[in-house]
């Protein structure tokens, strides 16, 4: 099969580069999953939170026009202005005072709280004697990515983009100035899944079925780095699982609070009168896991917020899960053309932050492929050239991130 464009994956990255790239005018254009419903994509395992304060500029630029998408569409994605409360320890002014000076002058509207405000505004935070200051952004929020991403989906179906389900992409290279994959097809949803959570079998065999295109885009998110290792002289990117808790306060709902990000780093925001709460591990294996350890709410939810409020003692897990964050080495994505093709692109491994990025991501690619330049967005400190060329000392790793 012959077409003019291949997505490699219909996650929120990939559905989101098709609606642009198809709403910009391209036709023919494919995106390829081997299962779109995407139970185990980080798509449908991640938290929801929105915000636009990063450290790095390249950060920020993709989180802005991102949201001012989601502000446009606010009812039909479930965006929730609600705010985002980060919490800084005695000893953290300096990173928090930093971080907050480099929101400055991009009429970002985030705010310092003192201890006094951070009470008034959110009571039920009481145990406050180890805390410094707070920022609050009262334009970032949550959203729901499900949402999110059928948005896109349905948009780009509207201008004649084919999504195809239980396809599975096994190589992806240039030949002859056109860019080729190999695939096969999965027959259930058990299989599909089995594939996702053993993807390195995909390197032992390339696909059955051959389609070449003008460009082909790889944004499989932590499936990424299987497609790549033909591309690369050393693995830069790894999948790491997140783990997530849903549960329920006794006696205390949080729905009118947004997100708050704690000293401890655990992060929580209220979900369907729920809890839900998720916080970064720092000995976590790289691999394709998707389980939560029994004891993750126990010794490291529940205990923080314990120290927190006083109407978070007493907890009950609902249920929880893990989900892949494809991490970089300075922790930012990769955005461009994969280095030496002149066909190929890659778009991926936006850590914990893919979502609330998307739209940006996709408007920078979409104008790379569309315009053979950034317009809208420089975004060229992405291109995964920054690893091998030794320049990604120019894109410091985001100090605080979650
Ligand atoms: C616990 C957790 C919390 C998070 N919290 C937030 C948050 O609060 N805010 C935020 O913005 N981001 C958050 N993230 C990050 C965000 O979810 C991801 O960055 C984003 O979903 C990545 O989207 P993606 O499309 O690149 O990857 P995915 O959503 O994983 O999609 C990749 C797709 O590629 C497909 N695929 C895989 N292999 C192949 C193949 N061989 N051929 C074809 N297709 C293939 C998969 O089936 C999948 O559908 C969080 C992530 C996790 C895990």
């Amino acid at each position: 099969m012959k077409v003019n464009g291949i997505i490699i994956g219909a996650g929120i990255i990939g559905s989101a580069i098709a609606y642009e790239l198809s709403r910009q005018g391209m036709s023919d254009l494919h995106v390829i999953d081997p299962d779109l419903e995407g139970p185990l994509s980080s798509t449908e395992r991640n938290a929801g939170g929105v915000r636009h304060l990063w450290q790095q500029p390249i950060n920020r630029e993709l989180s802005k026009h991102s949201i001012a998408l989601f502000e446009k569409l606010k009812t039909e994605i479930g965006f929730n202005q609600t705010g985002y409360l980060w919490l800084f320890g005695k000893g953290e002014e300096k990173a928090g005072k930093e971080m907050l000076a480099r929101t400055q002058g991009h009429n970002l509207s985030y705010e310092e709280l003192s201890v006094s405000e951070i009470r008034s505004r959110y009571p039920f935070l009481d145990k406050t004697d180890d805390l410094a200051f707070a920022i609050f952004g009262a334009k970032d929020g949550l959203i729901n990515s499900n949402s999110l991403k059928q948005y896109y989906r349905t948009e780009a179906k509207k201008q004649g983009v084919i999504f195809h389900d239980r396809h599975v992409v096994h190589s992806m290279l240039e030949k002859a100035g056109k860019a080729q994959i190999t695939l096969s097809t999965v027959t259930s949803d058990i299989a599909a899944q089995d594939h996702l959570k053993n993807p390195e079998s995909l390197l032992k065999k390339s696909g059955p079925i051959t389609w070449t295109a003008d460009f082909v885009i790889l944004a499989a998110g932590a499936w990424s780095r299987e497609l790549l290792i033909p591309h690369l002289t050393h693995p830069l990117i790894e999948p790491i699982r997140r783990q997530i808790i849903l549960f329920k306060a006794e006696n205390f709902h949080m729905n009118e609070y947004g997100m708050i990000v704690d000293t401890s780093r655990v992060y929580f925001h209220p979900e369907g009168g729920n809890i839900l709460a998720g916080l970064v591990l720092k000995n976590e294996k790289p691999g394709f896991n998707f389980d939560v350890d029994p004891d993750f709410f126990e010794s490291h939810i529940w205990p923080a917020l314990y120290e927190r409020s006083s109407s978070l003692e007493k907890l009950k897990a609902i249920t929880g899960w893990g989900g892949l964050y494809s991490y970089t080495p300075d922790t930012s994505g990769i955005l461009g053309k994969v280095p030496g093709a002149q066909t190929l692109y890659e778009c991926h491994s936006f850590t914990g932050r893919g979502v609330m990025q998307s739209y940006g991501a996709a408007i920078a690619l979409s104008e790379l492929i569309l315009k053979k330049q950034f317009q809208t967005i420089d975004a060229s400190c992405l291109s995964r050239d920054r690893f091998l060329t030794g320049h990604s000392e120019e894109l410091l790793p985001e100090g605080l991130h979650i």
